[in-house]
């Protein structure tokens, strides 16, 4: 089935920077068939008019924690909560059931936003990959790999088989692809963190996991080995290509350096490190030092949104400020890191995060005919400073179209939100002990 979107302004986020004024993309669900200005001389099956919206590659959301959707709004302004409440309750009250529906949830979510990938690490992470194979987006799947008891596994570390059970079961599917996901430098040993980067290689397939996050974390590394995390990371032999540090807000210049010399990539999560208070990650600092950097949302506990047009406002605002430069991260850029940047990051640039012949049709539609989106001057300035969710018109994910007129093709909202509701009684009833932090 091919699909001709025309009359649309095409942002191909390509290493030309190409931008086509009434331009036209033609694709079917193998890839992007022709992309240019002006009508397209080919048939097609389904023509789409794009009413002179930004047509825009589908965004890439590179660290999340999807099924924490029923943690959302609880306990946002409570210091420490990680610790404090949010462990014991995972540990209480999230079941697989819970997972997968919180998952269903999430997808709708972010396709209606204009993710159309999403790199996830949590629990019971095979149903994460179930919901996300069903509701047609993009996923890279992690079981978290953690030194403690988990509500999937009584004893430390349990996630590494469960890890390796997640890769042999995904490993080859067209959308779905795991991935090993260690929690963070400091919540597993040293032999367990190389134990997993070790599975990571074998398999061929990423590593993520928290890093340079927490003051604790810090301090932690600082007196029990006199470096930082990311030095310790690097003299355990676990940075390079295939890893994805999140967070790094409290990377060092020679911190940046190494990931630079190693060719290791970092989630920029703005929203979710300012809104704790944490600090702010030196992005412009470890781009100029050619870092790859994309942008993650982290969990809607921690950034209560998933779409990026929150977290692209809050690189911008931060950032320019950090630096006392507004000139610094312009909006292209900023766009780039959520298509292209993202891509890079996943090992995924041959496949998405631009709209060029041959790639994936991983496509966002945003409509410029409501009240935020007039006039028009720049694409790129309005998709970061003046966009937002609701402008998302159309997204199709591998050519197949999920959303239109900002509505769900294939799943009722309604319908996930009860089923979710209905699965969250036991975890509302474990909640109310935490009341007094909530
Ligand atoms: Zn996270």
């Amino acid at each position: 089935m091919r699909t001709l979107i025309e009359k649309a302004t095409i942002l191909t986020m390509d290493n030309g920077g190409r931008l086509y004024l009434d331009g036209h993309v033609l694709f079917d669900e193998n890839g992007i068939l022709a992309v240019g200005s002006g009508a397209c001389s080919q048939d097609a099956d389904i023509r789409v008019d794009g009413r002179q919206g930004i047509l825009m590659p589908g965004m890439i959301n590179v660290h999340s924690h999807i099924p924490m959707i029923p943690f959302r709004s609880m306990g946002d302004d409570c210091p420490d909560r990680l610790r404090r409440f949010l462990f014991p309750l995972e540990l209480e009250a999230m079941t697989p059931d819970l997972v997968y529906a919180a998952a269903r949830y999430a997808a709708c979510e972010l396709l209606l936003s204009g993710v159309t990938s999403i790199l996830d690490m949590y629990y019971f992470e095979d149903q994460v990959a179930r919901a996300c194979e069903e509701t047609g987006i993009r996923a890279w799947v992690g079981e978290t790999v953690i030194g403690q008891e988990t509500c999937d596994s009584k004893t430390p570390y349990g996630g590494l088989p469960l890890c390796e059970e997640l890769i042999r079961k995904w490993q080859g599917h067209k959308r779905i692809h795991p991935l090993v996901a260690p929690h963070a430098t400091n919540t597993s040993s040293p032999q367990m963190l190389k134990a997993a980067y070790d599975l990571s290689v074998k398999y061929q397939v990423p590593y993520t996991l928290h890093v340079s996050e927490m003051d604790y974390e810090m301090s932690y590394f600082k007196e029990q080995y006199g470096k930082t995390p990311i030095a310790f990371l690097h003299d355990l032999g676990v940075l390079g290509e295939r890893t994805i540090a999140v967070h790094c807000i409290h990377a060092t210049g020679p911190d940046i350096r190494l990931l630079a010399d190693t060719g290791t990539k970092v989630a920029h999560c703005i929203g979710a490190n300012t809104k704790a208070g944490k600090g702010i990650c030196p992005a412009l600092d470890m781009r100029k030092a050619g870092v790859g950097i994309g942008i993650g949302s982290d969990g809607p506990s921690s950034g209560n949104t998933m779409d990026l047009f929150t977290q692209f406002k809050m690189i911008a605002s931060f950032q320019k400020t950090k630096y006392r430069d507004r000139s610094a991260f312009p909006a292209r850029e900023i766009v780039e890191l959520g298509t292209m940047g993202g891509a890079r990051v996943l090992g995924a640039e041959d496949e998405i995060g631009s709209i060029e012949i041959g790639k994936q049709a991983d496509l966002v539609l945003l409509e410029t005919k409501s009240v935020n989106m007039f006039p028009l001057y720049n694409p790129y300035s309005a998709i970061v400073y003046s966009a937002n969710a609701s402008n998302v018109d159309s997204v199709w994910v591998q050519g197949r179209q999920l959303v239109r007129g900002g509505r769900l093709m294939e799943m009722d909202l309604q319908t996930e939100r009860d089923r979710l509701w209905a699965e969250m009684k036991e975890f509302r009833n474990c909640a109310d002990k935490y009341q007094d932090m909530l």
